[in-house]
């Protein structure tokens, strides 16, 4: 080799290792940034606090479903319903696998004593939920409130690359990680109005997010009293081919009180009760 020819080469190497120095840099400064995320929403218990996607495509309620549903009672009901339903409503915003966010919703952060992220517009809400759950005998955790579309990408990537490490076949990685986590633009963690909660009893037994959660006193006692303070049950039994999601005890979704009060009377999900606003319209201006 020439001189002249020997000095190109030595350029290339130092040109291939300063490329890889600024690789490995961006990357060890992501991982960093994700762990202080994670040290910001994840006071609590490391407990995982994904949803658990039913698959399939979502049934929509039509006008037909709803008068199979309510029957002589749909008139009644309509009456009922909360005179404004505005779907711009912040309180009322829809995210499922079929209606997907771009990005976060603007709000201003509060924090609960955890340390979770939500919307400071529903802390007095919350704030009285948690007194009188406290003074009916229920010491609630918020396990997870908001979570970015990054976070919710980067859990994803996490755990299809576990998946994968423990052997299986890219297809069966991404099968089973579409079957436990919402995808990131799906998941209604990332408006700050959603909430994942569970009892401190329940954690000291050793309990966790799943569906056995059920049968503690404290998810009984949510059920029953979480709309008074405006948030509802959101991924409800029976009800997995209209929400997209598996039933979760766990899982509450801040709607304010005169919603939440009515979607509690008739049982129903967000996508139920949008869609017979939108029943209601289309039948008041006569189409
Ligand atoms: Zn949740």
């Amino acid at each position: 080799m020439t001189g002249e020819g020997f000095k190109r080469v030595r350029q290339m190497v130092y040109m291939i290792l300063l490329a890889g120095m600024v690789v490995v840099l961006g990357l060890v400064d992501q991982s960093s940034a994700f762990e202080s995320h994670a040290k910001l929403t994840n006071q609590v218990p490391a407990l995982k606090a994904n949803e658990r996607p039913s698959q399939g495509k979502l049934q929509v309620a039509g006008a037909d479903q709803l008068e199979a549903r309510f029957g002589g009672q749909l008139d009644q009901v309509l009456a009922e319903m909360p005179d404004s339903i505005d779907p711009k409503d912040w309180r009322l915003i829809l995210v499922n696998r079929q209606a997907l966010l771009d990005k976060e919703p603007d709000f201003e952060a509060a924090q609960t004593p955890e340390g979770q992220v939500y919307d400071q517009r529903l802390q007095g809400d919350l704030e009285a939920l948690m007194a009188d759950a406290r003074a009916a005998g229920y010491d609630l955790r918020t396990i997870s409130a908001f979570r970015s579309i990054e976070s919710q990408a980067y859990n994803r990537q996490h755990q299809y690359e576990t998946y994968l490490n423990q052997g299986k076949s890219k297809e069966e990685a991404e099968r089973m990680t579409d079957a436990y986590i919402a995808p990131e633009r799906a998941t209604e963690h990332a408006t700050g109005l959603a909430f994942d909660w569970l009892s401190q009893a329940w954690l000291d037994q050793g309990g966790g997010l799943d569906d056995s959660f059920v049968e503690d006193p404290a998810a009984q006692w949510l059920a029953d009293n979480a709309h008074k303070y405006g948030f509802i049950l959101r991924y409800l039994k029976d009800r997995e081919a209209i929400t997209g999601y598996e039933f979760e005890p766990w899982h509450y979704r801040y709607v304010g009180r005169e919603h939440a009060a009515f979607i509690q009377r008739y049982g129903l999900s967000l996508e139920e009760y949008l869609q017979l606003a939108r029943y209601r319209d289309q039948v008041k201006s006569g189409s």
